[in-house]
């Protein structure tokens, strides 16, 4: 069932689109997308609204790399009572657009530097080549496309950078052509806030070690260089467990590979914006992973944060069935239709084997 305790419920509090003392929290959903994709994410956007967002009016924030079509903004806007936002990641000029009001203004004092999407000056491209030659025949895909590792850098270490979410503290990141099972009746942004929550997930699973070699290493420099950032309350137990897939471990060089799926991640951008992960992922950035391997946002964020974060912050959304393909969150609840309680995945035998749950409420436990 749903969490215990005082709920915001929209029927008991604000929550009309356009109001100007609403109960909302200072919160935005986001997603980077591409304008190929508008089919994918109107399915996900249909599938929020309906189990949740059609009750709270939370707007969406879209980013893109190149400037979104009138066509993507026409029919993400007609999906919601809620405002929607474009903003890209490249160019030196935010401009945010209302369709609603038919109001079109560009904040050019906010400027996105061109850094945060740019592959960095001191990634070789010739060694990045030869890397995703040999990740290519390991077979880990998008080896060799670089706007998929420039995402990963940008979810990573940029997009809580980004002038368009300057103002919100609180985020949860979609995806197109992801599924929302569940009739969701609270405000889930209300409950990060108010529990003092600073992440959370439904998914948490294994990671394909070749992608992440010095991932560990690199991580275990940078905490040798700052002992003290090391949250108290940690999850290190569950990044270096050896025992479930000592496989994994090994090639990953320590890690387990264990990790929270961040195509869903709800978020305090406080904790990505404090100065401890901020200096973990320049550590990062500079060692080159993002591009001579294919570190992804998912286990950067966990790493960061079950080292930095306190463990009693991080929080199990059970209740939000969910599924990106081929993983699942289930719940065994009359709130939810379309998937089938406690399936992992969607798939072939093989998948069961990447759920990392049992590890994790093993080590650290739900919160
Ligand atoms: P996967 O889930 O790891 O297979 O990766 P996806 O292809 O789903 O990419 C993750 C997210 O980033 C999705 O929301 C994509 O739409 C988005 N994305 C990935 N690469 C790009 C890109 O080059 N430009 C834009 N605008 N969005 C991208
Ligand atoms: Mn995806």
């Amino acid at each position: 069932g749903e969490p215990e305790g005082e709920l915001w419920r929209a029927e008991e509090h604000d929550y009309s689109p356009d109001s100007e003392n609403s109960a909302r929290t200072n919160a935005a959903l986001i997603s980077l997308v591409r304008n190929e994709e508008l089919g994918q994410l109107v399915q996900t956007m249909r599938d929020l609204e309906r189990t949740w967002n059609n009750k709270f009016n939370y707007p969406y924030i879209f980013f893109n790399d190149v400037p979104f079509t009138e066509e993507f903004k026409r029919q993400t806007q007609a999906l919601t009572k809620a405002k929607c936002h474009y903003g890209t990641v490249t160019f030196s000029n935010l401009q945010l657009v209302r369709p609603r009001a038919n109001i079109f203004f560009s904040l050019s004092s906010e400027l996105v530097p061109k850094e945060h999407w740019e592959v960095p000056s001191w990634i070789s491209m010739d060694l990045f080549q030869e890397s995703a030659q040999l990740l290519e025949e390991q077979n880990i895909q998008y080896a060799s496309k670089i706007s998929y590792h420039q995402m990963c850098r940008w979810n990573s270490g940029m997009f809580y950078k980004h002038p368009a979410l300057e103002k919100y503290r609180y985020y949860w990141r979609i995806e197109p052509n992801v599924k929302f099972f569940c009739n969701v009746d609270y405000d889930v942004f209300r409950y990060m806030e108010d529990r003092n929550k600073t992440y959370g997930f439904t998914i948490n699973l294994y990671d394909a070690p070749q992608t992440i070699p010095s991932l560990w290493p690199e991580t275990k420099k940078f905490l040798a260089a700052n002992p003290t950032f090391i949250s108290e309350n940690n999850m290190l137990e569950w990044i270096t467990d050896d025992q479930a897939r000592p496989d994994h471990t090994e090639a990953a060089n320590g890690y387990s590979t264990c990790h929270f799926w961040s195509n869903f991640e709800i978020g305090d951008m406080d904790f990505f914006r404090g100065d401890k992960y901020e200096a973990y992922f320049q550590h990062l950035d500079r060692a080159g992973g993002f591009f001579y391997e294919r570190w992804g946002d998912a286990p950067v964020h966990s790493l960061g944060i079950g080292l930095f974060a306190d463990a009693n912050n991080v929080h199990w959304f059970r209740d939000i069935g969910y599924n990106h393909i081929p993983y699942l969150n289930c719940p065994n609840s009359p709130k939810c239709s379309g998937c089938t309680p406690g399936k992992f995945f969607d798939g072939a035998d093989f998948l069961a084997k990447e759920d990392c749950r049992p590890t994790y409420f093993k080590y650290v436990g739900t919160h």
